[in-house]
Order: C-alpha cells, then sequence, then structure tokens
C-alpha cells in the first residue's frame, strides 16, 4: 500500500497530471465510507482492480480509439482491461 501523498507511477490516463496517493479518495460501497486511491489535481482518481477491488493500481488509456483502460494491480499483479 503507498503511503499519503506517494506519487504514482503513472500520470492520469484522463487529463495526464500526477496522481498521488489520498486518504478517502473514492467513496465504496459502504456509503459512509471512503477509500484510499490514487488521485490527480483534478479529481480523477484510480481505477479500482477488478480480481481484489484494490485501488493500488496504475492505469492508461488504450492507444486505440476506445472506452478501454489497462489496469495493473499493485496489491495482486494482475493486468485488466477496463471499461472508462
Ligand atoms: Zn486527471
Ligand atoms: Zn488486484
Amino acid at each position: 500500500m503507498p503511503t499519503n501523498g506517494e506519487r504514482s507511477r503513472h500520470d492520469c490516463p484522463d487529463c495526464g497530471r500526477p496522481m498521488y496517493w489520498s486518504e478517502a479518495a473514492v467513496r465504496n460501497r459502504y456509503p459512509t465510507e471512503y477509500a484510499e486511491a490514487y488521485r490527480c489535481t483534478n479529481g480523477h482518481t484510480s481505477q479500482p482492480c477488478p480480481l481484489c477491488g484494490s485501488n493500488d493500481t496504475a492505469a492508461w488509456a488504450d492507444t486505440e480509439p476506445g472506452p478501454l483502460y489497462h489496469v495493473i494491480c499493485g496489491q495482486c499483479g494482475n493486468d485488466s482491461v477496463v471499461n472508462k
């Protein structure tokens, strides 16, 4: 798990800005609880891993036009392709 404020090795796939690990970045399945994730200065957050649910992921947009991200998970190492 990254430490608070740690910069992701990958920039935001949506706007190209750097992403930093932040506490309470995304809302998880419980309405009053928030999960840690990478977040850029425009408020985009990292994608959850489809396999283990971790937000410790690096994502980038497919170079071909299409609604897909590649997501590499820092927890389980799974390499996934997910919809934007
Ligand atoms: Zn962004
Ligand atoms: Zn995972």
